[in-house]
């Protein structure tokens, strides 16, 4: 093993970091002086540069994604009066939380196939899974590749369906000249610190253009009250703290650049790698802030095998696709009934991709995988 590259992480926080290590420690110092540690002024100015960057009208700071994702629900629910066995349809290949935040409403989950292209619900599918319960649709932009949304859109007009979008792992990409978050109903995010834009412990982010979702979420996350111990609410206790809110705000300020950055390292990526792998596409109109680099092919556990030996990290998102997950065995979904995830769940492979990847390690994965393809394609 080439020693210069012992070892190359799916993503280095500590490369990060190190950059940004003076603004952020000035900033967490501010709150130390500040003496206000939970909804002061860092969370405020977070909200709305967030919002802003977004392209949404509002924004609320929450403790997490999965938060985020059970709010929008919570809202989306009681907006259209839902009871026990409402429904929500979303995508089965994505991570585990999307599918949870529905279970842990009480709502159930049904799940529709991908399409191969996007990794994301396949609109002509949709419909077919839509029955008198169903009230809501979470689309996710999985790895930073929006979802078909006009297509999505229409159907939840055409139903009367709220949209609920799970761009955890899609800040900043654009669709149509849009950015994720700002079109459906809700946009729900995650600033897990892996995630693009990534805290330093966990926190989430809601995005809407609609005023009273916006209020009632404001009131959601704080115990269900919108003035001090008067609460018109049951609620909760899910609020982003001042000192991941500044973080934060110095990771927002250079967000453009590691998005900009990501995209160059695909772009190398997609130009180099073996043409007898599928990579990934950008349709026109489309964007992809690469959250993922994800390949796919027949050998992916032999290859995934190589890459470790010669020192590089890779990573399956996501082994098994969540309508075979035993959490949601009560389903009583059987393998088999949505092919096209199963399909891609047993050939995806998430390469190392982060804005401090250097060339020279690039060039060692690609020569890694291109060689592999030379004696396995
Ligand atoms: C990360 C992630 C979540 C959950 O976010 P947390 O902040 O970890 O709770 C939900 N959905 C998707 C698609 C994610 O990638």
């Amino acid at each position: 093993m080439d020693k210069e590259h012992d070892s190359i992480p799916m993503v280095d926080l500590q490369a990060e970091l190190n950059l940004l290590r003076t603004p952020i420690l000035e900033m967490i110092t501010e709150v130390l002086d500040s003496g206000s540690y939970i909804m002061g002024e860092k969370g405020e100015k977070l909200e709305k540069l967030v919002a802003q960057y977004v392209n949404a009208s509002y924004g609320v700071g929450v403790a997490n994604g999965t938060d985020a994702l059970q709010y929008a629900l919570q809202l989306s629910l009681r907006a259209l009066n839902i009871g026990d066995g409402d429904e929500v349809i979303t995508t089965p290949f994505t991570f585990f939380a999307t599918g949870e935040a529905i279970a842990q409403v009480g709502a159930k989950p049904v799940f529709v196939d991908i399409d191969e292209e996007t990794y994301n619900l396949d609109p002509n599918k949709i419909e077919e899974a839509i029955t008198e319960k169903t009230k809501a649709i979470i689309v996710v932009h999985l790895y930073g590749k929006a979802a078909r949304m006009e297509e999505i859109m229409d159907i939840a007009k055409l139903n009367n369906l709220r949209v609920i979008e799970d761009a955890c792992q899609a800040i900043g990409t654009e669709y149509n000249g849009e950015r994720v978050g700002s079109i459906g109903d809700i946009g729900c995010f995650s600033f897990f610190p892996s995630k693009n834009l990534g805290a330093l412990g966990d926190a989430g982010f809601i995005t809407t253009n609609q005023k009273d979702t916006y209020q009632k979420l404001s009131m959601l996350r704080n115990h269900g009250s919108e003035e001090k111990y008067h609460h018109s609410s049951i609620g909760m206790n899910s609020r982003l703290d001042e000192i991941q809110a500044a973080i934060l705000l110095v990771k927002l300020y250079y967000l453009d650049i590691f998005l900009h950055k990501r995209k160059e390292v695909a772009k190398k990526y997609t130009e180099n790698l073996s043409d007898l792998l599928k990579k990934p596409s950008i349709p026109a109109g489309r964007e992809h802030t690469f959250h993922q680099y994800c390949i796919e092919l027949d050998k992916r556990d032999d290859l995934s095998e190589v890459l470790k030996k010669n020192g590089v990290a890779s990573a399956i998102y996501y082994p098994v696709p969540l309508h075979l997950q035993k959490a949601f065995a009560y389903l009583n979904y059987r393998k088999g009934d949505f092919p096209i995830a199963e399909n891609i769940a047993g050939k995806i492979l998430a390469l190392p991709i982060f804005p401090m990847l250097s060339y020279q390690q690039q060039d060692h994965i690609i020569s890694v995988i291109n060689t592999f393809m030379l004696s396995n394609g």
